[in-house]
């Protein structure tokens, strides 16, 4: 196929949404589709079914429209063009882009985002062979915030710390940091990280639908100076932000921790298409350390909201497309 086009100048913030297949564990278990997506109006239906206060049933229908509307008919290569693909030719002109992976647990989060990173490495290093970007490489890192604690998942877990300098520039101290020539490096990189994402930790309930795992690529110059930024963060199941009433504490603090940082992450989306004045970037870990992918012309976000086909999941469901909505 040819060379796909992209549009010279891709919107700052771009909110995706992506509905999984059924899969036979559900489809056995009776559960109903209740999701439409019509892909090419861009809109999402989920037809609700409530109960009067005779139990008679009745069916409510939530309309949501998105710049791009994904059914489960649509491959991982379909999501890259659409979301990721459009920005790299930005990283090469100082961008600082984000794509974030928002859902409940089980919607297809990690699903969506492992390969993203795969994708646009092949891109990017594509780049990287044309002469006037001898000068250039490409650096991966990859994190977890976990509760209010960050670690290295490049490098056995090591408990990183992060500091803000004197211009307000926030940084991972210590962050481990490969330099990448080939793709197959990107994939065994994604694949440690994987090893390492909420293991080891001592807390009982340890689980990675709990933690927010940030991977990025950082294109700098022989002399260490960055070109661009392309963070990809898959989120914690947004489910957890309401684990605040849990019995036990560990897990309601880190509820509570999730909830602040959701909501202090659509804040600093939102701001970046308007004139905001105060944008909460300290309100949360996860937006601190994204601080200077939201900053200036060259920012971009894609959120992209993973959602699940079957009526089981309606409440979560509205609530991401909800969120989703309201992020720009
Ligand atoms: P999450 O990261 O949001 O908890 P996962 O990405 O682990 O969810 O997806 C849950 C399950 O559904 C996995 O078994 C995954 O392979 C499957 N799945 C998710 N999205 C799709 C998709 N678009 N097509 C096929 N299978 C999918
Ligand atoms: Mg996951």
């Amino acid at each position: 196929a040819a060379p796909q086009e992209y549009p010279e100048d891709p919107e700052k913030i771009r909110v995706v949404v992506r509905k999984r297949p059924i899969n036979k564990k559900e489809r056995e278990k009776g559960e109903d589709d209740i999701v439409d997506v019509n892909m090419e109006r861009s809109f999402v239906v989920v037809n609700e079914t409530k109960l009067k206060v005779d139990l008679t049933k009745y069916l409510e229908k939530h309309q949501f429209n998105f710049d791009e509307s994904l059914d489960e008919s649509v491959s991982n290569e379909d999501v890259y063009q659409v979301t990721i693909g459009p920005l790299i030719h930005t990283l090469f002109k100082n961008g600082k882009a984000s794509c974030f992976a928002y859902g409940q647990t089980g919607s297809g989060k990690t699903y969506t985002m492992q390969p993203l990173p795969i994708r646009a490495a092949a891109d990017i290093l594509n780049f990287l062979a044309k002469p006037q970007f001898r000068d250039i490489f490409l650096h991966v890192s990859c994190f977890e915030i976990y509760g209010n604690k960050t670690f290295d998942l490049l490098n056995s877990r090591k408990r990183l710390n992060i500091l803000e300098d004197g211009k307000r520039q926030v940084c991972v101290v210590g962050l481990k940091e490969y330099n990448v020539e080939e793709v197959g490096i990107v994939k065994q990189l994604i694949e440690s990280a994987n090893q390492q994402r909420s293991v080891g930790t001592t807390a009982a309930n340890s689980d990675s639908s709990r933690s927010h795992s940030i991977m990025q690529f950082a294109l700098k110059t022989g002399s260490d100076k960055l070109v661009g930024k392309l963070s990809f963060i898959d989120l914690a199941g947004s489910e957890r932000g309401a684990d605040t009433s849990d019995n036990n504490r560990q897990t309601r603090l880190e509820g509570a921790e999730i909830n602040k940082s959701l909501l202090a992450l659509k804040e600093c989306i939102r701001a970046l298409d308007s004139d905001a004045r105060h944008v909460p970037f300290r309100g949360s870990k996860l937006t601190a350390v994204l601080r200077d992918s939201f900053l200036g012309d060259q920012a971009r976000t894609v959120m992209i909201a993973n959602i699940s086909p079957t009526n089981v999941s309606v409440e979560h469901t509205l609530n991401t497309l909800r969120y989703a909505d309201r992020v720009k």
